[in-house]
């Protein structure tokens, strides 16, 4: 069975990612090794390396393939930076993002979600990630700043608290815009100033918070 999902994995990266452009190496390489079937529920295990995002329960998802791999290759991670992920999900770019950065701390809103994501990755062996149950739009200050900030969950703005955590030269990546279509958006820190770059648009399930939508808002 392994090497089933194994070969399920070559081809996501080949056909769904490499040919739609992404390139960095460690990126392909990490997509090539995190076993993404052990993130998505059981029930839907036949469609764990298919080109879509799943449910995982509690009205989230893990995102599709493609979108983890673009969103990572946009921090130009090396292997040495510390990194904040915002909205941990199933952990599964949790996981990547531990085989890209130094050290990963993870913030989830929905505590199931954060306990099972934990121990996912504890038995997977990651040991330099942390996930933390809490309003991610305020970030985590107690470890900033952060060479690279990851949102997974749309905001309607960028949340002032995410860029206050971001180190000199740092990368947020972010889906902001509109509750159903919004714009993959990079902040880079240079001295008091951030450089915005918009990328391509996405659908992501909304950022709920301090500095996101209202927990009533539409969803
Ligand atoms: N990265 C995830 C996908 C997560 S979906 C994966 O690979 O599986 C977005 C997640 O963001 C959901 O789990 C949702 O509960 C969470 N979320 C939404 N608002 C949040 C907030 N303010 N702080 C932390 N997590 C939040």
């Amino acid at each position: 069975m392994e090497e089933v999902f194994q070969s399920a994995r070559e081809d996501m990266v080949q056909k769904q990612i490499a040919r739609r452009g992404v390139k960095d190496a460690r990126v392909l390489a990490a997509m090539r090794k995190v076993p993404r079937h052990l993130f998505t529920p059981s029930d839907e295990l036949e469609w764990a390396y298919a080109d879509m995002p799943l449910s995982i329960g509690k009205r989230q998802t893990i995102s599709q393939p493609y979108i983890v791999a673009v969103m990572s290759e946009l921090l130009k991670l090396t292997g040495t930076e510390r990194v904040l992920e915002i909205g941990t999900g199933s952990g599964y770019q949790t996981a990547i993002l531990g085989e890209l950065a130094e050290y990963v701390y993870s913030l989830e809103r929905i505590p199931d979600l954060a306990e099972e994501a934990q121990k996912r990755l504890t038995d997977l062996g990651y040991t330099n990630v942390q996930i933390r149950t809490g309003d991610g739009t305020l970030g985590l200050a107690e470890f900033a700043p952060y060479d690279g900030i990851l949102v997974t969950a749309a905001a309607p703005q960028v949340p002032g608290s995410l860029l206050a955590q971001l180190a000199e030269g740092g990368r947020l990546v972010i889906p902001t815009g509109r509750r159903f279509s919004q714009i993959l958006q990079v902040w880079q820190r240079r001295g008091s100033q951030f450089i915005q770059e918009d990328h391509m648009s996405v659908i992501f399930v909304p950022l709920i918070g301090a500095e996101g939508w209202g927990d009533n808002s539409l969803r």
